[in-house]
């Protein structure tokens, strides 16, 4: 029997607000952000599927837990929650990422710099996922989100693989 994994997403959001204060006093806790990036391609690699998303996220979970009362309730177009748009939002978040490291440690690695490029990356997305949640459904952040894309890409191509192996296994 498969245990029930329990979604800690009634709290989890704690976690995003601790982020941002730490971040605020010294630019180098911004490095915690790291764990939020690869916390859901970690689980995802190892087979848990969106299980981030569903059980832990930090920011999906202060989306969720704040923004109902402000919230507008407007369906997200279908257009915008296309594959395409996805796929655009996830290249230009891990490219505006990657330029931001790429600058912060050109002369070296500077945890101030990094921390800072990490800290305003994930509040820029939160920043969004806010407002988006305000014109639209509370989460709807989470249906264009590079992170959840990104982990939905990975389960489906494990999927994908299982797949392939078992009916050449069968074969
Ligand atoms: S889609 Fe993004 S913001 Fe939403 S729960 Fe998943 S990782 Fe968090």
């Amino acid at each position: 029997m498969t245990k029930k994994r329990k979604s800690h997403q009634a709290w989890s959001w704690v976690f995003m607000i601790v982020f941002i204060v730490l971040s605020i006093i010294d630019f180098r806790f911004g490095i915690l952000g790291i764990i939020c990036m690869t916390t859901p391609m970690i689980l995802a690699l190892r087979g848990s599927g969106k299980a981030h998303c569903s059980f832990y996220c930090p920011r999906g979970s202060l989306l969720g837990k704040f923004l109902k009362p402000i919230s507008f309730h407007n369906n997200l177009p279908k257009w915008a929650k296309s594959n395409k748009v996805k796929n655009m939002l996830l290249f230009a978040m891990v490219s505006m990422l990657t330029i931001g490291m790429f600058h912060a440690n050109r002369e070296g690695f500077n945890l101030m710099k990094t921390g800072f490029t990490l800290f305003r990356f994930m509040t820029a997305s939160l920043l969004v996922g806010i407002m988006m949640g305000i014109v639209f459904k509370p989460r709807t952040w989470c249906q264009v989100c590079p992170m959840g894309h990104g982990t939905a890409i990975i389960d489906k191509g494990l999927k994908g693989r299982k797949i392939t192996k078992e009916k050449n296994l069968s074969q």
